[in-house]
């Protein structure tokens, strides 16, 4: 989509510090973040939110999981949350679907 933040992110039309790069995927830090780490597990392809997701998305979204233990193995982030914001009164501000990964602190429950 020519006016998404996350596709421009993807497409490197608008920079970010990338922490890790596929064909499908694209991780980067969030530039406010929430945690000593805060990433986002961005798909490449535009969808908007999980509420977009299709039976078709199943392998996409479980490499996404995947991913992100892999990069929690690689940097030794042992307790992490992982998050999805599906519409705006759950917090999403960015309508292209990604998943938070967040680390390097205590963190509460219920989240807010
Ligand atoms: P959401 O609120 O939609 O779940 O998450 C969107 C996230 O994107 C927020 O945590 C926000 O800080 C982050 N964000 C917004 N604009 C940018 C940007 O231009 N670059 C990066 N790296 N993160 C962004
Ligand atoms: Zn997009």
């Amino acid at each position: 989509m020519s006016d998404c933040l996350f596709c421009k992110i993807s497409n490197k039309e608008i920079p970010a510090k990338v922490e890790y790069e596929d064909d499908d995927l694209i991780v980067i830090h969030d530039i406010n973040p929430q945690a000593a780490v805060h990433i986002l597990l961005i798909p490449k392809r535009h969808i908007d939110r999980i509420d977009a997701l299709q039976d078709g998305d199943a392998g996409l979204m479980g490499t996404l999981l995947i991913r992100a233990k892999d990069l929690a193995q690689k940097n030794g982030w042992e307790d992490f949350r992982l998050v999805f914001n599906n519409g705006a009164a759950a917090g999403q501000t960015v309508f292209h679907i990604h998943m938070h990964l967040l680390t390097g602190r205590p963190m509460g429950w219920p989240p807010g």
